[in-house]
């Protein structure tokens, strides 16, 4: 009698990014297969994200005539990554496998019937490497009609945009304030979102859309589900793993995997202790992965012998706290918030310490730097009046009034002047000034020249492209002045089990537990240390979600 309750090909732990891509892969090849969700909703944090995957020499680059190539692409991974030390998830075997085969999963998306299509200006996130691209190597998800999806619809988890808007419309909405073009997309995406709720569509965007639509295709190819089932051990005989043990209905359920088992359980961003273990200083309240992300898979494939690697890693993303951050489904974004004009960051001790623009791992990982030598968490962004007339503030709108509670609960401090404002916030006074005069001068100067902040395609996307002359330089000069804490949030972790090319998961000694599979965030990421672009953490996932499904499928070609 089988030791198991039921058998599948191929099973999946979680139902993140790379989970239904395999599953497709594996459904192509006639093969059985399993996805097994913890959580009552599928997607995970993908479905919570942005939803875009940075995927090199794209066939939509190839389609409007964006320059890109392997050896380009290839190119900026060495100079970006190839910095990394001791990243055993970013070799450069596996750098290579991602540019070729990454375009290939794309591939096979669209012919899977994923709509999916390239972010106009996505600049990488060190446009100036070598083979760093200006335009970006960004694709995303079309918008989708989540009723679509029938019964299923209410088993999707839910994303962070309740409009019918991509992502880089959001982002390009900020500018509404300041330009026509901004006014006319509101009113493009409110009309649009309008006219769809007339015709009994309710449109989805982002990693929403992407993980429906990923759900909608997996369902047509008749992937079996099974949610609110915690797998808590992986079932080993003759030294591989052979299928899971999960808990279905309050009851344990053995289930066996003829090709293998794939672990796509995300990180660790949801369990403090870990977080304490391998990120010091990170807190579970500021990031926004989703509640599954606990790191138990990554745990038990370490019991089994599992290499683990670039643990201290999480793709930070700079938060604001403001109150309710606690219960706040997406916490109050960061990004671009100091890289906007008239804004700076500085340390506790009054001191502009790096570039305000740049990725926003990059960002918190200097914050993190920062507060090995002076108390840089939480840092304070210090803004103007310009700002609070022009840029959001976290979640709240240019020029509006800001919430009472914000002031009654000392989140946002406001003074008639530098002094009075470094004052409130326990700063030197004559530091705080001086920051912000040598920056002014900078800005005079159209030049940073402590941080070269705006010498990239990126800094000033993500500041205000109607700001002249620079997109991302503005004085701090009007006041009251004003000043919020931020803190090195993060969309999750980028550490866990090492993987080779074929996403098998490796041991200390380089050697294979076979029938262990690993992507996403479960694994030590791709791309070591750094974030080379929007779309770093998804792409990968998918790509080895991809990856690993046809290796165990035996597919060749
Ligand atoms: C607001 C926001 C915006 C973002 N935007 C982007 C973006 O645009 N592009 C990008 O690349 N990254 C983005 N990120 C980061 C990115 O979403 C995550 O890094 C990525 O989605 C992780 O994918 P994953 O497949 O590894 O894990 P997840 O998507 O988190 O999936 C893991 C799943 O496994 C389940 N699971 C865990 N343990 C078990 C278990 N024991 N048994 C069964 N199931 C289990 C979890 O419940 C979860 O559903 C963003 C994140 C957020 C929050």
């Amino acid at each position: 009698m089988s030791e198991f309750d039921e058998t599948y090909d191929f099973i999946i732990v979680g139902s993140g990014a790379g989970s239904m891509c395999a599953a497709l892969v594996m459904r192509k090849t006639g093969k059985t297969v399993l996805i097994i969700e913890k959580t009552a909703l599928i997607g995970g944090t993908t479905a919570k994200s942005g939803g875009v995957m940075w995927v090199p020499n794209n066939p939509f680059m190839k389609r409007d005539g964006i320059p890109d190539s392997p050896e380009q692409a290839l190119a900026y991974l060495d100079s970006v990554t190839g910095a990394s030390e001791n990243a055993p998830g970013a070799t450069r075997e596996r750098r290579i496998a991602y540019v070729e085969q990454s375009p290939r999963m794309i591939d096979f998306l669209l012919h899977s019937g994923i709509k999916l299509d390239r972010a106009k200006y996505w600049p990488d996130y060190y446009d100036d490497q070598p083979g760093g691209s200006k335009a970006g190597r960004t694709v995303v998800a079309q918008l989708f009609n989540i009723n679509e999806l029938g019964p299923w619809k209410d088993k999707l988890r839910p994303g962070f945009l309740n409009f019918a808007a991509t992502l880089e419309e959001t982002l390009r909405l900020k500018t509404y304030k300041q330009s026509w073009s901004g006014k006319a997309l509101m009113l493009k995406v409110g009309l649009r979102t309008m006219f769809t709720r007339l015709l009994g569509k309710r449109m989805i965007s982002s990693g929403a859309a992407l993980q429906g639509r990923m759900l909608q295709a997996a369902l047509k190819a008749g992937v079996a589900f099974s949610l609110e089932t915690p797998v808590q051990e992986l079932v080993e005989s003759n030294g591989a793993i052979t299928g899971v043990l999960a808990q279905k209905d309050g009851k344990p359920w053995r289930v066996g995997a003829k090709l293998g088992v794939l672990i796509n359980a995300g990180g660790f961003a949801r369990n403090q202790e870990m977080r304490d273990q391998y990120q010091p200083g990170t807190n579970v309240n500021w990031s926004n992965a989703a509640e599954g992300d606990t790191g138990e898979m990554i745990r038990e494939m370490m019991r089994h012998g599992a290499a683990i690697g670039q643990m201290e890693e999480m793709v930070g993303f700079q938060t604001t706290t403001s109150p309710g951050i606690e219960t706040d489904y997406v916490k109050p974004p960061g990004q671009g918030l100091t890289a906007a004009p008239h804004a700076i960051l500085v340390d506790q001790s009054g001191v502009r310490y790096q570039n305000e623009g740049g990725s926003y791992m990059a960002y918190c990982k200097g914050m993190l730097e920062r507060n090995k030598t002076v108390p840089a968490v939480p840092s304070w962004a210090i803004l103007d009046s310009q700002f609070l007339r022009n840029y959001m503030l976290g979640n709240s709108m240019p020029g509006t009034k800001k919430p009472k509670a914000w002031y009654e609960q000392n989140y946002l401090r406001k003074a008639d002047s530098l002094e009075a404002l470094a004052a409130q916030i326990n700063i030197p006074p004559a530091t705080l000034q001086a920051t912000v005069q040598r920056f002014n001068g900078f800005v005079a100067a159209n030049n940073d020249e402590d941080f070269k902040r705006g010498a990239r395609a990126y800094d000033n996307w993500l500041g205000d492209p109607y700001h002249k002359p620079s997109a991302t330089l503005g004085s701090i000069a009007e006041a009251p002045f004003y000043a919020v804490p931020m803190v090195p949030g993060d969309v999750g972790t980028y550490g866990g089990v090492v993987t080779d090319v074929t996403g098998r998961v490796l041991r200390e000694d380089g050697s294979v537990i076979p029938g262990l599979y690993a992507t996403g965030v479960s694994t030590a990421s791709v791309m070591g240390r750094f974030y080379p672009g929007a779309g770093a953490s998804i792409g990968p996932a998918m790509t080895w979600g991809y990856i690993s499904a046809r290796h165990a499928a035996g597919v060749n070609s």
